[in-house]
């Protein structure tokens, strides 16, 4: 059985070994007679799969003592709304703007409140991450919002914004558990696990202990606070368990590695690939200014959009999956999520080349 190259910026590539393991615990997970699909979120079993799994996650982003972590549903997507919800005392908010996911985020929370756009980068299409110094952040701001890694348009901040001490809330939907990030400079990380980490259907949020409190919009349902679910260890009613017993694999693989320093390593070489190709094509070119380039998602073009859609069949013809950009900005990216492998980047670069020459 030939797996393809999956280059899909989500639902995306997952370890192989993960997979394999999954599938032979599929009939019998350890002796139950049953798949972790099957069984009670309450059983000892299931607890065990759902603490080992916030364990071994603490341990790989040194998550501080006074954070919870939380596995909700929703996808990242209804963290647009539950973080004005449960974090908009003033009703005033301050978000950057880089890109199709913070343009969601930004108009989920005006329906709660006043949103500043203090920066963005729509001018050159998304291509940059505005400067992160001298930022107008408002005084009242209940929190500032940004998206750490832009998977439309492949930008990514390797620098977080100086923003005082206001609470910094970012979605690391596409990059979280690439490389080390400190927890502890946010008030709230969260993250939808279908691209870096798991099936979708699971959201990590991460939330310093101080920021869950009762005092939310009022009208919040029940599921929407985070109260409820940090007070109940995320099984304040069925989480989404079978997701949860992979994301805990998945983690588990990366500290087998060796946790996130000895991840993005592997990140940057992989990703240093491509961009290198890039840098010396005539025929593609990166899209993004290079200071802010993704590790994970990379976007690129050609000089015109047949020989984009060319390169595109072509590819897939040759067992490169999902290389089309999103539809709303054309071109190519190449998601490279952690379960990437090297050979896998490699064998890109090669029919890249290839097509190049035949191309030309
Ligand atoms: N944020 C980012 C950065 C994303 O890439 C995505 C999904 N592609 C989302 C949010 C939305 O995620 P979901 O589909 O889980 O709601």
């Amino acid at each position: 059985m030939a797996r393809a190259y999956n280059f899909s910026a989500g639902p995306a590539i997952l370890p192989e070994s993960v997979l394999r393991e999954a599938a032979e615990e599929m009939l019998d997970y350890k002796g139950t007679g049953m798949s972790v699909m099957e069984m009670s979120h309450r059983s000892k079993v299931f607890e065990e799969i759902i603490e080992n799994a916030e364990k071994t996650l603490r341990e790989l982003m040194g998550i501080p003592n006074n954070y919870k972590v939380l596995f909700l549903q929703g996808g990242a997507s209804q963290q647009f709304a539950m973080i004005p919800m449960n974090l908009m005392k003033n009703r005033v908010a301050d978000y950057v703007n880089t890109g199709q996911w913070t343009k969601r985020a930004i108009a989920e929370a005006r329906m709660y409140g006043e949103v500043n756009i203090i920066a963005s980068s729509e001018d050159r299409t998304f291509s940059y991450i505005p400067e992160v110094k001298d930022l107008k952040i408002s005084d009242d701001a209940d929190y500032v919002y940004i998206c750490h890694n832009n998977t439309v348009y492949g930008t990514k901040y390797n620098q977080i914004p100086e923003i005082g001490d206001k609470i910094l809330v970012a979605d690391m939907s596409s990059d979280i558990l690439s490389e080390p990030v400190g927890v502890e400079k946010y008030g709230l990380i969260f993250a939808g696990v279908q691209k870096n980490v798991g099936p979708a259907g699971v959201v990590v949020v991460i939330i310093r202990e101080d920021l869950i409190t009762e005092d939310v919009l009022s009208g919040t349902p029940t599921m929407l606070r985070y109260k409820i679910h940090a007070d109940n260890q995320s099984l304040y009613n069925t989480p989404p368990a079978y997701g949860i017993y992979i994301c805990g694999k998945v983690f588990k693989w990366i500290k087998d590695i060796g946790g996130l320093e000895a991840m993005k390593k592997i990140n940057q070489e992989k990703a240093g690939i491509v961009y290198d190709f890039l840098d010396k094509s005539r025929m593609f070119k990166g899209t993004v200014v290079k200071k802010d380039r993704s590790l994970m998602n990379v976007t690129f073009v050609t000089d015109s959009q047949e020989l984009d859609a060319k390169f595109v069949k072509e590819a897939k013809a040759e067992g490169f999956e999902n290389l089309k950009g999103h539809r709303t900005v054309g071109g190519m990216r190449a998601s490279i999520y952690n379960a990437m492998p090297l050979e896998g980047v490699k064998a890109l670069v090669s029919f890249m080349q290839k097509f190049e020459e035949e191309n030309r």
